[in-house]
């Protein structure tokens, strides 16, 4: 690892506008042209020496000895992507394509308890079927791509560190890089050698639902890690993915996905520097952003994939496109966008509909609308990259895992991840230097974060969002109270939970873990930064124990800095844990002392984006937060005292209506859904695909306005056996204020199958306190599979028996007969239009 290299560039940079930098190393190598390829001047001979960044010319014959018997057919098929749920390996040996992904949350056979031998066989047989030729194949090994974005997150046993936006507060370039090889090793054991790894976005607005994924809102701080982790992800033989490009975090007002306004000049400077040091350490892969740059999607722009980064800045390997992110471009499908190809994207991800794509691009390219040129240009980045990764030569997967395999989980990455998250924390208040705290003593910790590591291992996480884990989905791992009762039993100190108080045990303090439950890309974004601002469950919590007279320590688990004020005052101290993953142990290291009373280990995280002292930006929402309680930089030394005065707490955005949302693009806190029927009533729902016990009830999420932020819900009932579908929580939330002032329930819904029996929605208060409606002639009214809102008021189930101080079930639907119905969103909202309300006089029994 070539430290000093990055610190040399760091400090050019900080000094001149990050394009001039990238012109002075233009003119020193003489690519004048922007268009012009790179890999076409080396050819030429016009640059001197080559270092990690022009890595082409090394390969060059050797692409050019396979290309020159390549069919159109068999280029085209290099260049696509498709997903395992997908992609038969029959498929990739018939139409020859060049890679496969898993999505978030996608394993062999749909089983999110694949072993390491099940990713194997399949990548094995992907492997196969690439490199046979008996069918006229070209006989090219494919290329597996994962999300391996905090530890190979999608399989279970696996080693998980912290988020990049934890790893940021730790300023440890040589850490990340020790991160980024033990991952690699962790995939390949998997049969694995693709990584769309790092993000190096530079988040700007924390409301966006990807600030966990960004190390630091500070280009610098970007730039110093990337570089380093590609270094330590490709030596290991695995294709690094520098993401997204470009201006991901960037967007107005943080939406996921959205629009970025700036200048070449200040998109390239604010969110360049990430991919300028990848570069320069040779990135073998940049995967185009979903977001647009003034209004026109960046998967559709020549000038910023090939003049910008193939061109200016010199990138030689292969552009991936993200998730059907081509089908995004004005005008373009997602199996069908000449513009896309045409403005550079290589390496095409389309996980389903990649036969139509294959077929139309080969008649597109007949047609001259992508010229020969485009297409022969991608396949040489990517088989330039497969060169250059090994690929090419290194034969079956699985005898590559081999070499792997007793790293997954091991002892030693485990210890690389609890070094991070112990590295990552960072403490915001600490009156009186309350922290750290002597082992010895009796402590009580509650909270949700406590004893949960899906909810601080954050999205991202078996699953794609990270939600639906348990504990037993992470052997070998140890959540945040596992580590404290470690210590704290070994030192001779007792640590109570919530449960033993009612024998009034003496406490010497009390530690709340409390913050984000697991999100994905938008289903995180949020409104303002303000935390619980309307049920303030976990202020409710300290300022419980604080009036008791208990010193209290918030451990704030988190994918964003958010605005705390209150929290802050109610604490005494305050450390911010992020999303530390599988080695809880690590927050114990540093929140507990030695025997002998001194810091085991200091707190050396520092904020690696500003903490707000704002929920919105007061002069205008649209922006981010530009007024701070701690600027970017600041934490405090174990034992140092801090002196926080007292904080406003009054938000800008105040709460205008009690209206909530309940439903919208997932599930929101403090909500959870289920399915049941009579085998088991609830069966929470932990993957997108789920059926329940008896099988009358079938889940399944679906894209709608965005990726999987709609369900279907079927039931198969046939009219003998019931089936339901609810929404719980285990805090009951009063809602008869919103009822008083004319609130309803609103959904956004349609119906696919109409039910063959009556249908009841019900709103519980603690079952069986309740309220039902027959909503089946409302059902009878829709017109097939279109959308519609409907509002029921919350009068109609007070009326019908729902008390409105305590309701646990919001949302309740009932059959005994066969329905589909899909679902988009489901709020309790006093703002509908009129022509939503429907009508509750009818009761099932009536
Ligand atoms: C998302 C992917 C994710 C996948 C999981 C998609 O809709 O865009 O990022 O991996 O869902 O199934
Ligand atoms: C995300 C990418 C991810 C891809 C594949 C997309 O939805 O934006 O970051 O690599 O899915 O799962």
């Amino acid at each position: 690892m070539n430290l000093l290299r990055h610190h040399q560039k760091i400090s050019s940079l900080s000094r001149f506008p990050f394009w001039m930098v990238v012109l002075s190393g233009l003119i020193t190598f003489g690519l004048a042209g922007c268009a012009k390829d790179a890999a076409d001047e080396l050819a030429t001979g016009a640059l001197p020496a080559e270092s990690e960044a022009q890595f082409a010319g090394r390969y060059k014959d050797a692409v050019d000895e396979v290309m020159a018997s390549m069919t159109l057919e068999q280029k085209i098929g290099q260049m696509i992507q498709g997903e395992i749920k997908h992609v038969t390996p029959e498929d990739v040996r018939k139409y020859g394509l060049g890679s496969v992904l898993n999505g978030g949350g996608s394993f062999p056979d749909k089983n999110r308890h694949a072993t390491l031998e099940d990713w194997q066989q399949l990548a094995d047989a992907y492997y196969r079927a690439s490199v046979d030729t008996s069918g006229g194949g070209a006989g090219i090994p494919l290329t597996w791509g994962t999300d391996a974005v905090h530890g190979h997150s999608n399989v279970i046993g696996t080693t998980l560190f912290p988020h990049n936006i934890g790893l940021g507060a730790a300023n440890d370039p040589a850490l990340v890089a020790a991160i980024a090889a033990a991952t690699a090793k962790e995939t390949l054991a998997t049969g694995i050698d693709w990584i769309f790894a790092p993000t190096v976005a530079v988040a700007k607005d924390y409301r966006w639902g990807r600030a966990y994924e960004s190390y630091s809102s500070d280009p610098v701080r970007v730039g110093s890690y990337a570089g380093d982790f590609v270094t330590a992800m490709q030596g290991e033989g695995v294709i690094a993915t520098a993401k997204h490009f470009i201006g991901d975090g960037g967007t107005y007002q943080g939406d996921d996905q959205g629009d970025t306004r700036l200048s070449l000049e200040a998109l390239l400077s604010e969110h360049g520097a990430g991919y300028e040091s990848a570069i320069e350490s040779g990135v073998w892969s940049v995967m185009a952003s979903f977001n647009s740059w003034h209004g026109e999607k960046v998967h559709g722009n020549r000038e910023l994939l090939t003049d910008v980064l193939k061109g200016k800045m010199g990138f030689q390997g292969m552009v991936v496109s993200d998730w059907n992110g081509i089908g995004q471009v004005r005008g373009c499908k997602d199996d069908d966008c000449v513009q896309a190809v045409n403005a550079g994207i290589d390496m095409i991800m389309i996980p389903e509909d990649w036969k139509s794509l294959y077929h139309n691009m080969l008649r597109q390219v007949r047609s001259g609308e992508i010229p020969m040129e485009r297409i022969d240009d991608a396949v040489r980045r990517i088989l330039t990259v497969k060169f250059a990764s090994g690929l090419m030569t290194r034969g079956l997967p699985s005898e590559t895992a081999a070499k792997h395999v007793d790293s997954v989980g091991s002892a030693e990455h485990r210890a690389i991840a609890r070094t991070a998250v112990r590295k990552s924390l960072v403490l915001l208040k600490n009156e009186e230097g309350l922290l750290p705290l002597d082992p010895g003593g009796r402590y009580l910790l509650v909270g949700p974060a406590a004893d949960d590591i899906g909810r601080q291992s954050g999205g991202w996480t078996i699953s794609w969002q990270g939600t639906g884990n348990e504990n037993a989905d992470f052997p070998g791992a140890t959540s945040i109270r596992g580590g404290f009762a470690e210590q704290i039993e070994a030192a001779g100190g007792v640590l109570y939970t919530e449960g033993d108080l009612d024998s009034n045990p003496e406490i010497d303090a009390v530690i709340v873990a409390y913050g984000e439950a697991p999100y994905a890309e938008g289903q995180g974004d949020i409104q303002s930064l303000a935390w619980q601002q309307q049920s303030q469950t976990d202020l409710k919590v300290l300022q419980r124990f604080a009036e008791a007279g208990y010193p209290v320590v918030s451990l704030f688990v988190t994918g964003r800095p958010r605005w705390v004020n209150a929290e802050l005052n109610a604490s005494d101290a305050f450390v911010v844990a992020w999303l530390p993953g599988s080695e809880g142990g690590g927050v114990a290291d540093v929140m507990l002392r030695a025997a002998d009373g001194s810091p085991q280990y200091d707190f050396v995280g520092r904020l690696p984006m500003a903490w707000p002292a704002h929920d919105i930006n007061a002069d205008d929402a649209n922006l981010p937060v530009a007024k701070h309680l701690f600027p970017v930089g600041y934490g405090l030394s174990a034992g140092e005292a801090s002196q926080l005065a007292q904080l406003d707490e009054t938000p800008v955005g105040a709460v205008t209506s009690e209206a909530m949302m309940v439903f919208a693009g997932g599930i929101k806190e403090p909500w959870s859904l289920y399915i049941g029927d009579q085998a088991d009533w609830a069966v929470p729902i932990t993957s997108a695909v789920q059926t329940s016990v008896n099988g009358v009830v079938a889940i399944e999420s679906f894209d709608y306005r965005v990726q999987e932020d709609a369900r279907r819900i079927e039931f198969s009932g046939g009219g003998v056996q019931e089936g339901q579908f609810f929404i719980d929580s285990d805090v009951a939330t009063d809602l008869s204020k919103l009822a008083e002032e004319g609130g309803a329930l609103v959904m956004e819904m349609r119906v696919s199958e109409q039910p063959t029996a009556p249908v009841s929605l019900r709103m519980d208060c603690g079952y069986p306190c309740s309220g039902e409606m027959d909503i089946s002639p409302m059902l009878a009214g829709l017109l097939p599979n279109v959308w519609k809102r409907v509002a029921y008021p919350l009068a109609c189930f007070e009326n019908a028996g729902t008390d409105m101080s305590a309701v646990d079930v919001p949302f309740l639907l009932v059959t005994a007969g066969n329905l589909g119905f899909d679902l988009a969103e489901i709020s309790i909202n006093d703002e509908f239009d009129d022509a939503e309300l429907q009508a509750c006089d009818v009761t099932p029994d009536e």
